[in-house]
Formats: C-alpha cells, sequence, structure tokens
C-alpha cells in the first residue's frame, strides 16, 4: 500500500498540477500604441503576467501620449516590445510585399522609432500569420500558394536581417470597429480545445493574437483582460515572455 501510495505521489508530481505537460500561453496584442494600450499596459501590471505588444512605428509618432506608452511598455520588466512594421503596410498588404527591399526598410525604420537595437528583433508581419524562427518556418497559405511564393523572399530575406518572425495559433477576433466578438467564457473554451486536440503550431504552446484597440473603455478593455488572463491562471495554465518562445 505504502508503495503505492508513493507511485501515485510519483506520477502526481510528473502530472504537475493541472495537465500532463505545461500549458504556456503567449498573449500577443498588435497595432499599438492605440486607444486601449493604456488599458493593457495597466492590466498587466496589476496581474504580473508576460505579454508581447507588436507596434507601429507610424503610431507611436502619432501623439506625445503615444511615444509615453511606448517608454512606459519599454520599462515594465515583463512586457517585450515588439515590431509590427512602420507603416503597417497602409493595409495595402499585396502591394507592400511585392517589393522585398522597401518591405526590410519599413521593418528597419520601426525598429528605430521603437528604439529596438539588439538583435534578434522580434516581429509580427502586418497582415501575414508567418513564421520565421531559427528552428521553426511556416508561410501564410490563407494568401494562396501563388501569393505566398511571390512573397517568400520578403520573409527570407527579414529572417536573414535579424527578424524573428512570429504568426499565431489563435485570434480573439474584433469587429471592422475593433469590438471583441467572443466573450472571455468562449475564447477559454477555445483555448482548453486547441490544446486538448493539439492544433498548435508548437506543442504545449499557444500564442494568441489580440488587438489593442479591442481593450478600449467603450468595450469594457480592462475587465474583458482581466477576466481573460485570471480565467487563465484558474485553469492552470503558464504564461510565456516570446523570447522564451523558439
Ligand atoms: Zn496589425
Amino acid at each position: 500500500m505504502k508503495i503505492f501510495l508513493s507511485c501515485l505521489a510519483v506520477l502526481a508530481g510528473l502530472a504537475g498540477p493541472a495537465f500532463g505537460q505545461q500549458r504556456t500561453v503567449y498573449l500577443t496584442f498588435d497595432d499599438g500604441p492605440l486607444t486601449g494600450t493604456a488599458n493593457i499596459l495597466s492590466v498587466l501590471e496589476t496581474e504580473s503576467v508576460p505579454a508581447t505588444l507588436f507596434m507601429v512605428g507610424m503610431h507611436v509618432e502619432a501623439s506625445p501620449a503615444h511615444e509615453a506608452l511606448l517608454a512606459k511598455a519599454k520599462a515594465m520588466p515583463l512586457v517585450t516590445v515588439g515590431n509590427h512594421s512602420y507603416s503597417h503596410a497602409h493595409d495595402q498588404y499585396r502591394h507592400f510585399y511585392a517589393d522585398t527591399d522597401a518591405v526590410v526598410a519599413d521593418l528597419e525604420r520601426a525598429n528605430t522609432v521603437l528604439g529596438l537595437t539588439k538583435k534578434p528583433f522580434h516581429t509580427r508581419l502586418p497582415g501575414r500569420d508567418v513564421f520565421r524562427l531559427p528552428d521553426f518556418s511556416s508561410d501564410d497559405f490563407s494568401i494562396g500558394k501563388a501569393e505566398d511564393n511571390r512573397e517568400e523572399p520578403d520573409f527570407e530575406f527579414a529572417a536573414a536581417e535579424g527578424f524573428y518572425l512570429y504568426g499565431w495559433d489563435h485570434e480573439w477576433v474584433h469587429d471592422s470597429r475593433g469590438k471583441p466578438v467572443q466573450s472571455v467564457e468562449h475564447l477559454l473554451s477555445e483555448i482548453d480545445n486547441l490544446f486538448s486536440h493539439g492544433r498548435l503550431v508548437k506543442p504545449g504552446k499557444l500564442i494568441l493574437l489580440m488587438h489593442d484597440e479591442m481593450f478600449q473603455d467603450s468595450y469594457d478593455g480592462t475587465s474583458n483582460l482581466t477576466a481573460l488572463i485570471g480565467g487563465l491562471k484558474a485553469k492552470g495554465y503558464a504564461f510565456g515572455t516570446i523570447e522564451s518562445y523558439d
């Protein structure tokens, strides 16, 4: 009986508190600084969890308040400020990705505005769910194989210049005005399902895409994000810095 119990104890120890393996969520927020960014930073500070804000250079330059949000994010030890381009392709993605040199120049201009000086530059391309990491690479086939072939030189050149490109596993979707679509409860159940059925770029790791505009006051940004993080914590998920994803 004693042996049996100690075997159980060993198994329980291996299994961890909640899951068979560590499940880590990578919170990522795109397009800031925007309305909503201040709420995100204050929730991250209160909850003390890591996250990555992929910022747009042009949005930083839009106002001194936005510059202050960049400075605040960079001063937070658990927050990584990543590159989301200077221009966000002016939302003309096919046109933008037609010029490889211009794509990399735009990313480098964002580095300057964001004050990112050390390789690798953690980056999310505007409008593209693409990965280029030392041990993993994938393209965005939602754009079609032919378009992907045309854009591949951009992804390769950016990677060669020291940009680590991160796509995502799942999105907290928003409507055309930026309002979140799924309820927090629904999003949490989607995340549970993704981990359970293993449809993830890397096992045990889930990159969640969100957008700063979703967290403005008019959409209850602070309480929604607090509820999401609280829900993930209650389910035993860990939170990862993007540097630990590779
Ligand atoms: Zn974006």
